[in-house]
């Protein structure tokens, strides 16, 4: 049998692969590319092309593509074949440095929130060569960014290597003030842990709102549901477990280092999380990630449901963003040193990320704002939708002790007034941890609770990266002018912990003291996607992306259009499907049911006998039908009232304050009638069936 080692990344053109197709001089120019981001030559590429193409074709690939991650938020591919003509009407299987380079797919079908038609209808996609090419199915998958012709990102990676580059040219200007001459380049890193449910293939296909939306739109609640916390960790079922096993075989063959993997708090729900990677890379993986998941599924007549809420009343899933600085030499710029000075680096990029946070939390709750998220932030179940810091007790108290300038009680007790060289030692805190915080720190590294678990990371990546390089260049300019770089060390510590304090909080996120006590320290409390789409282009954030290349003001521009319109877009789909369900699935079969009511009670009415209980059910029911008819109407009505409205932003708020209302209006009567009906006449699947079936 094959062990791990022997398949792992068999379908990745990787290093090893490079090192052994590749002549030692390209492979030398492509690794530097791949370390430095310094341009490709094109002989250099053509070698690349070719050594690429025959080793994807000796692997069973017969097409490439460029794969890329436009804002749909999903991964999109086009594929060509390696085939062309030969002269004597066969064909050679050709690939050029060209094709690997640039592809020109047709972007006029992918979301640009009107860039397109402001500036070039073309797009291409640009080879992102520090993330590996693969192989899935039969086609060679080159990772690339998607721009259109006049340089605007239209996609997800973009934004992301720009945000990567800006962080990395911050952090080395303080390195450098820190004495490090040697370090060539700072790269963050992520490992995303992914919750997700499993259900049966069976009962799904019977269930149109899981089909067309993710998430169940009807459900009553399930007699048994998490309450007992027996599915947190439990023993993972054998239908399950197989699908784990090929699951981690598929990815492990594509590179991907698939690591824990155990059952969550709600029933059916499970999480996967990898080792952490270079961020670039651990989207592209978390991507390719949630697309395996779902294709193995299907294999063990399962669905995976990625939705942030498939059910109401019951956790729902999201994504743990695990975010980490380090250099090229190894050195991890978020985890406590051995020594006081290696510990004010330390704090100086601890408290610049204390500030990043406390300084723009409206752009990172943005960065998680989707209509599935929705229904899961501020919901008891995930953080608020507040955002708060999580440094655990002994940091506290480490920089408690900074800025009031007494003593340490840590370990040895220590004065700290004169700077870096008596700055504490202390020991790593890795027990305290607080599971309701939306951004604790967790030892050496940061941990963003509040990612929807559909979402690219992209996004939430994109934000980080570029609110931290900006409070490391508000650093880097002071110590850069100070000629005690020591005490202006210090200053800054102190001067950032004593200005964003109010963002540090240890206690319970969920609870609704918080979300008053937040409001009085002054932080925003953005319950909804709509309510931080705009945040997307303040004049403060217009400046921030521009600062640093990440975005224009038409890149934003355009991006906050394609949120309103994803947000319009998700709850016209739901709630046209909930109107298609009430209409032709459960109102009838309620009648039907009626119906057979009935015809017992004018039989029991007829014989004589007693027939109250059936009759108390009768009316009850046919009260129920009513309302529920009722709140169809209207339903249609409003859904046709946010329709017509031409302005997007608008029509996406009416969706949210109209639309969705009656849905729920809708749900609660049909719900109702779920506890009656006979379980036969039921159209679909309940929860019960859905969550304890696999
Ligand atoms: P948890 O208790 O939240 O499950 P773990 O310690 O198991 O936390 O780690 C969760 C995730 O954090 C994993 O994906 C892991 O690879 C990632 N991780 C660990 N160290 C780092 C780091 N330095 N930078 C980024 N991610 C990290
Ligand atoms: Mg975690």
């Amino acid at each position: 049998m094959a062990t791990i080692s022997d398949y792992f990344g068999s379908l990745v053109f990787d290093e090893r692969t490079m090192k052994s197709v590749l002549p030692a001089k390209v492979f030398a120019s492509l690794k530097q590319t791949i370390d430095e981001g310094t341009p490709l030559d094109s002989s250099v590429a053509n070698v690349v092309a070719q050594a690429m193409k025959e080793w994807a074709v000796a692997n069973g690939a017969t097409h490439y593509t460029h794969w890329f991650q436009p804002m749909t938020g999903v991964t999109a591919e086009k594929h060509d074949s390696f085939i062309t003509p030969a002269p004597d009407g066969g064909v050679i299987m050709e690939f050029s440095g060209k094709e690997l380079i640039k592809g020109e797919p047709d972007a006029s079908s992918f979301p640009s929130g009107g860039l397109r038609a402001t500036f070039e209808a073309r797009g291409y996609t640009a080879w992102d060569p520090s993330s590996y090419a693969f192989i899935k199915g039969k086609t060679l998958c080159i990772p690339t960014a998607f721009c259109s012709y006049s340089g605007h990102a239209l996609d997800k990676k973009t934004p992301l290597l720009r945000s990567m580059e800006a962080l990395n040219k911050q952090c080395l200007r303080i390195l450098k003030l820190f004495g490090n001459d040697t370090v060539k380049n700072v790269r963050t890193s992520v490992g995303p842990e992914q919750e997700y449910f499993l259900v049966t293939k069976e009962m799904y296909d019977k269930r149109l709102d899981l089909k067309m939306t993710g998430r169940t739109l009807f459900g009553a609640k399930s007699p048994k549901g998490q309450e007992m916390d027996d599915h947190y960790f439990g023993v993972i079922k054998p239908r399950v477990a197989s699908y784990m096993e090929e699951l981690n075989e598929e990815l492990w063959k594509l590179g991907i280092f698939a690591k824990t993997e155990h059952n969550e708090v709600a029933p059916a729900q499970h999480e996967l999380a990898p080792i952490y990677e270079t961020t670039n890379i651990a989207t592209d993986h978390n991507q390719l990630t949630m697309e395996i998941m779902q294709k193995v599924a299907l294999k063990h007549g399962l669905v995976c449901l990625l939705h942030e809420k498939p059910f109401a009343g019951v956790n729902g899933s999201g994504k743990h963003n695990n975010w980490s600085i380090a250099t090229d030499e190894g050195q991890n710029l978020l985890s406590p040193g051995a020594t006081p000075y290696e510990n004010a680096q330390f704090l100086l990029f601890l408290c610049a990320v204390i500030k990043a946070v406390d300084d723009y939390q409206d752009l990172l709750r943005l960065s998680v704002a989707t209509a599935g998220n929705d229904h899961r932030l501020g919901a008891n179940e995930a953080p608020p939708a507040v955002i708060s810091m999580f440094l655990g007790d002994e940091l506290n108290a480490v920089l408690e002790a900074i800025e009031e300038e007494k003593p340490y009680e840590g370990t040895e007790k220590i004065q700290m007034k004169l700077g870096v060289d008596v700055l504490p030692k202390f020991n790593r805190d890795t027990t305290d941890r607080n599971r309701t915080s939306p951004f604790a720190f967790t030892g050496n590294k940061f941990e963003f609770r509040m990612v929807g678990s559909q979402d690219s990371i992209g996004d939430p990546n994109v934000i980080l990266n570029t609110i931290a390089a900006e409070a490391f260049a508000q650093a880097a300019d002071v110590i850069e002018k100070s000629d005690d770089v020591a005490m202006a060390v210090h200053d800054l510590i102190k001067e950032n912990m004593t200005k964003h304090q109010r963002i540090i909080f240890n206690g319970d996120g969920y609870s609704e003291d918080w979300i008053k006590e937040a409001k009085r320290r002054g932080l925003p409390n953005l319950p909804t996607m709509l309510d931080a789409v705009d945040t997307l282009t303040t004049d403060k954030s217009i400046a921030l992306f521009e600062k640093f290349g990440i975005f224009t003001k038409a890149e934003l521009e355009s991006r906050k259009e394609v949120l309103y319109e994803k947000y319009a877009k998700t709850m016209n789909i739901e709630a046209t499907c909930m109107v298609e369900m009430a209409s032709k699935q459960i109102i009838p079969a309620v009648i039907n049911y009626i119906g057979r009511l009935t015809d017992v009670v004018l039989a029991t009415d007829k014989a004589g006998v007693n027939n109250r209980a059936i009759k108390e059910i009768l009316y009850k029911s046919s009260d129920y039908l009513d309302r529920m008819q009722e709140a169809l109407t209207k339903l249609q009505n409003n859904l046709e009232f946010a329709q017509a409205i031409a302005d997007y932003k608008k029509r996406a708020f009416a969706y949210r304050d109209v639309v969705k209302v009656t849905m729920d209006e809708l749900r609660v009567e049909a719900d109702k009638l779920e506890m009656i009906v006979d379980k036969e006449d039921w159209p679909i699947p309940t929860y019960g069936d859905l969550l304890f079936e696999v």
